[in-house]
């Protein structure tokens, strides 16, 4: 029986990109308009943030948004993120704050997924950091530079304290975490169980767009050229939706995102 009462999509930003990002050598020269979604799930036993967006500082503030995004040094340019759509706000338009979530989960440790943890810590948020090991690995060694370190300290300047996770597991009943590498090493999706109706399978960015599931195409990014296991990936959630009947969310897409309950209404 699911622990699962609702599901909230947030979106925490928008990204204008080259399409060529969400799809392995294809739409190269074609801009898309990606949302950057984190989602929460209230169950009877606590509140769960899947991913956390960007840090709003990093793209607010001029300096530290050329220190970051300069597209000299960092070949993605900015994420546009309004003041409103910063997590905190997305919770207390739900009588909530920081302090209410008990586990966040990190997809994978790229800056569109994990800047928010710095100002969910800000904002008094204590719940467990779940994250793969070997995405701290990588975030460790500097390789991968979608990966802000300064995303992983508190303001002090203090590492966050992270659960570090081997493989796939069961966060509780009706929340799984399933392991989707080859965009990153670790990367993870989750299968929620819903209280009716279908699953919920949260793809991440295993599949940034339908199209992605659809014609089996990788992410443009990834970890050292991995386009097969990314592949392979994506045929696993496949199977998994056909097992289970779960609805699989592409996690960049614009027109899927539009199609989904706009906050604060929730998926229950
Ligand atoms: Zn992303």
């Amino acid at each position: 029986m699911t622990q699962v009462k609702k599901l909230w999509p947030l979106l925490t930003g928008t990204y204008r990109y080259d399409k060529s990002i969400s799809t392995f050598n294809r739409g190269r020269g074609q801009q898309i308009e990606a949302p950057i979604l984190a989602y929460l799930l209230e169950t009877t036993n606590g509140r769960i943030l899947y991913d956390v967006g960007c840090d709003h500082g990093k793209i607010s503030d001029p300096v530290a948004r050329d220190r970051y995004y300069n597209p000299a040094v960092f070949k993605f340019g900015a994420p546009e993120m309004r003041d409103e759509q910063r997590i905190p706000h997305h919770l207390a338009r739900l009588g909530l704050t920081a302090a209410d979530v008990d586990v966040v989960f990190i997809g994978h440790l790229h800056f569109d997924h994990a800047g928010g943890l710095k100002e969910l810590r800000r904002c008094g948020c204590g719940a467990e950091i779940h994250v793969q090991h070997e995405e701290m690995d990588v975030a460790r060694s500097g390789a991968d530079k979608a990966i802000f370190s300064d995303d992983l300290v508190d303001d002090a300047g203090a590492p966050l304290q992270f659960r570090l996770q081997r493989g796939e597991y069961t966060l509780l009943p009706g929340v799984q975490a399933i392991a989707t590498p080859g965009h990153t090493v670790g990367h993870m999706s989750m299968l929620i169980e819903l209280p009716q109706g279908p699953p919920v399978l949260l793809a991440g960015d295993a599949a940034d767009l339908q199209e992605n599931l659809d014609d089996e195409v990788a992410p443009g990014t990834l970890w050292q050229g991995r386009e097969q296991q990314a592949i392979d990936s994506i045929r696993k959630l496949k199977a998994l939706a056909r097992e289970t009947g779960a609805h699989i969310w592409p996690n960049h897409d614009m027109a899927f995102y539009r199609t989904l309950p706009t906050f604060p209404l929730a998926c229950e």
